[in-house]
C-alpha cells in the first residue's frame, strides 16, 4: 500500500507551521511530541501506521475555520480524525500532514423531541446521541458495533451502519442537517430539522465522503420513538447455503426485520466461547432475526419467520422470552469481531456487499479462497443488507501472512464485484480498498467524482491518498493523456 510521497520542503517548515497553529489553538490543543503522536499513528486498521506531523485539538468552529484556511494558504495536508475506530484506515495520519482530532466537539447541543431530533457536536459517541434521548423513549437508530467509542462524525464521513440499518436505514438516512468547514475556512450550513430542502441534496453528497470534503463541525440526527416490544429469535441450520435462502425468503415475504445478522460456525464457537451468548454449537449457521413493534404484530411475524425458517430447513430455533435474554443473543454478535481476536494472533476484518441471492456461490467461493491462501476464515454478515464482514486470521509476525492476508481479502472484494455487489457496505474505501476502486468503477466515473472533490477542495490537501487511486491535479482532470508513451504532468504523484 502506498502513500503520497511526503512532502520534504513542508517537513522542512514544520515550526513554523507549528507556531501558526498554536496562534489560533493554544495551550495543548497542538501536540508535537514524539511520545503523544504515537497515540494518532493508526486507527481501527493497525496494519497501517504512520505518525503525523502535528496534531490540533480544536474546540470551536472558528478554530477550525482558521486551522484550515491556514493550512490551504501553507499547502499543508489535513487529516480529520473522529475516534479513530476506522477499519479502513479512513484516519491513518500523513507524515507530512495535520491531523486534527474532533474529540472536543463532545456537546450535546440541542434535544428536539417536537421535531424528533437532536443537535450534536462530532465527537459525540454513536451510543451517546442515544443514551441523551433515552429518558424520553428515544433513540438514535443506526447502532455500528463500535458504537460505544465512534463519533457521529466518523459515522456520517463512513456512512456507518449497524444492525438496525436494515430497517431503519443507514447513517444518510438519518442525517437530517450539517454544519461543516471547508479546506479555505468556509463555513457552510446544510439541511436543518425539515425533512428536505430544494438544490442539490449536498448532505448526502457529504456522507460517506469519507473526510475528502470537508470537517463536520455540527450534526442533526432524527431520533426514533423506541418501539414498543423488540424479541429476536436464534435460528440454526446444517448449512450456510440453508442459512442465506432463509433470509432472502424472509424478505421476499415482504417482512422487515428490526435486524438480520449471520454467523458461521467459526464465528459462532468464538463468540460463543467468549460471552456464552447461548448459542448453539452444532450449526454450520446461526441467523438472529429480531422483530420490532407493537407485541401483537411481534408474536405473529415470529410466528412466520419459524414457519419460514422451518421451511428451509432449519435444524434449531429459539425465541428471546426476556430483554435480557435477547440482548445476550445479541452480545455474541455485537462481540463477534474481540471474540475472533481472541482465537487468532491477528485479524482483517473485510467489509463488501452482495446481491442476497448470491451468498451461497459467495460463500463457497471464499472455502476455496480460503484453502487457496492457506488462512482461516470466520463470517458474519448484516444478513438481510448482504454485507458481508469475512475475518481473515493471520500472524503478524510470520513473514509474508499479512501480505496473504491482504491478498486474499482483496480476492474476496473482487468477487462482491463480480457477482453484482460493491467494495464496501460501511467501513468506507479508505486506505484499504482504495486500489481496488477501479474494480467497481470506470476511469470516467473516478473522473466524475474527483470532479466533485475538485469543487470542495481545490488543492487536494484534504486527506489525500485515500479512496482515489490515482492523484489527479484538479486542472489536469479528463485530460489524461499518454502520447507515445511521454505521460503529461510526470511531475504529479500517482500511487
Ligand atoms: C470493533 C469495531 C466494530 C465496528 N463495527 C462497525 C459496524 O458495525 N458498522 C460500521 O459501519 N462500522 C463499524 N466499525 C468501523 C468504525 O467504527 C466506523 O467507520 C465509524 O464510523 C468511525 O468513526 P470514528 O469516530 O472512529 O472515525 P475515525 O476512525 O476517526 O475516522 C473515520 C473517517 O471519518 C473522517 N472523519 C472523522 N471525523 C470527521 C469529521 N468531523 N469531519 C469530517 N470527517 C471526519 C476521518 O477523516 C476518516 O476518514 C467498527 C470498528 C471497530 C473497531
Amino acid at each position: 500500500m502506498r502513500m503520497p510521497e511526503p512532502d520534504a520542503g513542508v517537513i522542512a517548515r514544520r515550526r513554523e507551521i507549528v507556531s501558526a497553529l498554536r496562534a489560533i489553538v493554544p495551550g495543548e490543543g497542538v501536540i508535537v511530541d514524539e511520545s503523544e503522536l504515537r497515540a494518532y499513528e493508526c486507527d481501527g486498521l493497525t496494519a497501517y501506521r504512520q505518525l503525523p506531523m502535528v496534531v490540533v485539538l480544536p474546540s470551536t468552529t472558528e478554530q477550525v475555520s482558521q486551522v484550515l484556511r491556514t493550512c490551504k494558504e501553507m499547502g499543508v495536508k489535513v487529516v480529520p480524525r473522529g475516534a479513530g475506530t476506522s477499519l479502513s484506515g479512513g484516519a491513518l495520519p500523513l507524515a507530512d500532514g495535520v491531523l486534527l482530532g474532533m474529540g472536543k466537539f463532545n456537546r450535546i447541543l440541542d434535544l428536539d423531541f417536537a421535531n424528533r431530533c437532536a443537535v450534536v457536536q462530532p465527537g459525540v459517541t454513536n451510543l451517546g446521541i442515544s443514551n441523551a434521548v433515552a429518558h424520553e423513549g428515544f433513540y438514535y437508530a443506526p447502532d455500528p458495533s463500535s458504537q460505544i467509542a465512534c463519533t457521529i462524525g466518523g459515522n456520517i464521513a463512513e456512512n456507518s451502519g449497524g444492525v438496525h440499518c436494515l430497517k431503519y436505514g443507514l447513517t444518510t438516512n438519518n442525517v437530517l442537517g450539517l454544519e461543516m468547514v471547508l479546506m479555505d475556512g468556509t463555513i457552510l450550513r446544510l439541511g436543518g430539522r425539515h425533512l428536505d430542502a430544494g438544490g442539490y441534496d449536498l448532505m448526502g453528497v457529504i456522507t460517506g465522503s469519507e473526510g475528502l470534503l470537508g470537517v463536520v463541525t455540527e450534526v442533526t440526527v432524527r431520533i426514533l420513538k423506541k418501539p414498543a416490544t423488540a424479541r429476536a429469535v436464534l435460528i440454526g441450520f446444517p448449512t450456510s447455503e440453508q442459512g442465506g435462502d432463509c433470509v432472502a425468503a424472509i424478505i421476499a415475504a415482504g417482512i422487515i426485520p428490526g435486524g438480520m445478522e449471520m454467523m458461521d460456525k467459526p464465528a459462532i464457537h468464538a463468540a460463543e466461547d467468549f460471552v456464552h451468548a447461548g448459542y448453539p454449537l452444532d450449526v454450520e449457521a446461526l441467523l438472529i432475526v429480531e422483530l420490532d413493534g407493537p407485541p401483537a404484530e411481534v408474536d405473529h411475524l415470529i410466528e412466520r419467520v419459524e414457519a419460514i425458517a422451518h421451511s428451509k430447513g432449519c435444524c434449531y430455533s429459539r425465541v428471546s422470552t426476556s430483554e435480557e435474554e435477547r440482548l445476550a443473543f445479541w452480545a455474541g454478535r455485537k462481540a463477534a469481531f474481540p471474540a475472533v481476536g481472541r482465537i487468532s494472533p491477528d485479524y482483517y476484518c473485510m467489509d463488501g456487499t452482495i446481491p442476497r441471492k448470491a451468498l451461497p456461490l459467495v460463500l463457497q467461493r471464499m472455502n476455496e479462497m480460503s484453502e487457496k491462501h492457506g488462512l482461516r476464515v470466520a463470517n458474519v454478515f448484516h444478513a438481510g443488507d448482504g454485507n458481508l464482514h469475512p475475518l481473515i486470521l493471520y500472524d503478524a509476525n510470520k513473514p509474508g501472512e499479512l501480505e496473504k492476508a491482504e491478498e486474499f481479502g482483496n480476492d474476496i472484494l473482487r468477487l462482491c464485484v463480480e457477482v453484482g455487489g460493491v467494495l464496501t457496505g460501511e467501513h468506507g474505501v479508505g486506505v484499504e480498498k482504495r486500489d481496488l476502486m477501479t474494480d467497481q468503477f470506470a476511469p470516467v466515473d473516478l473522473e466524475q467524482q474527483q470532479r466533485l472533490k475538485c469543487a470542495f477542495d481545490p488543492d487536494g490537501l484534504l486527506n489525500p491518498g485515500k479512496v482515489f487511486p490515482t492523484l489527479h491535479r484538479c486542472a489536469e482532470l479528463g485530460r489524461l493523456h499518454v502520447h507515445k508513451g511521454e505521460l503529461r504532468f510526470p511531475d504529479i504523484p500517482r500511487f
